[in-house]
């Protein structure tokens, strides 16, 4: 993938994934519960419109984390416009290489970049940092049934072949010591208000553009193939709101 095409499609869009504010007032909602001023990351924040809501309905500062700059530009300004600069600092960082000590982190929130390192490391590169009772949101592609279609499923394959199944993911969990609070599927309108019908408009603006420079052409051509999936298949693949707890004592006999 060209990263310059790439990002010339995937700018000043209000999201960088499905999701929506309710979905994540809904996953805030049910976390179980959480200190007077917790220490709260966001990974892979992107655009950072998650990022806003938790800043704002938990009433504490948020790092949000990211590797690509202009996101993290995008969301201090929009941390700014809304009133919320005091509450969200971001940095730059890898999120397979944060610093954080042990024990030191309340609530990890991510939602659709789990998959950039893959649910089971970034569940086990993670732990640590939380302490013991704290909590780990995310969302993350998965397979609403347990015998897609042929062809969503060769699609997957090739683009995500760790997708797997609420279940599956549930005991990747639990393997890494953690406790499933809660899961829910995102609504399908998570998909394309904020983020497949704002990509569908930068197609339609680049198009022509793209006549003459072939990866852009070829990342469009799969960026349709990916709506075009979901347009046919949304019912059989979704994303999945996962909440995890990092229980008081092991789960696991190790
Ligand atoms: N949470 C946002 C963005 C999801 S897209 C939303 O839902 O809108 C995934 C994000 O992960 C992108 O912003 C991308 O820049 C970021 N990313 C990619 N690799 C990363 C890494 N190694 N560490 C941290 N963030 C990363």
């Amino acid at each position: 993938m060209n990263l310059e095409a790439f990002f010339t499609l995937h700018s000043d869009l209000p999201r960088e994934g499905p999701g929506s504010d309710a979905s994540t007032l809904k996953a805030i909602n049910r976390l179980p519960g959480l200190p007077e001023s917790p220490h709260v990351l966001d990974l892979g924040c992107g655009p950072g419109r998650q990022t806003l809501v938790l800043a704002r309905t938990l009433k504490a500062p948020v790092v949000a984390i990211d590797v690509h700059q202009p996101f993290l530009d995008q969301l201090t300004n929009a941390a700014a416009k809304a009133g919320l600069a005091d509450y969200v600092k971001t940095r730059r960082i890898s999120m397979d290489a944060l610093d954080y000590p042990p024990e030191s982190i309340d609530l990890i929130w991510s939602e659709g970049a789990v998959y950039i390192i893959g649910v089971s490391k970034a569940l086990r590169l993670w732990r640590p940092m939380l302490r013991t009772g704290g909590l780990l949101a995310f969302t993350e592609a998965t397979w609403l049934i347990d015998n897609p279609p042929a062809e969503a499923a060769a699609f997957w394959e090739k683009e995500y072949p760790d997708i797997n199944t609420v279940a599956g993911n549930s005991r990747k969990a639990e393997a890494e010591d953690y406790e499933v609070i809660d899961t829910f599927t995102l609504p399908a309108e998570d998909w394309w208000a904020e983020y497949y019908a704002p990509l569908q408009e930068r197609i339609t603006a680049l198009r022509s553009g793209s006549a003459d420079w072939p990866e852009l052409a070829a990342v469009i051509d799969e960026t349709e193939q990916e709506i075009n999936m979901f347009a046919r298949f949304g019912d059989s693949h979704g994303y999945v709101f996962y909440v995890l707890g990092k229980p008081a004592h092991s789960t696991l006999e190790r």
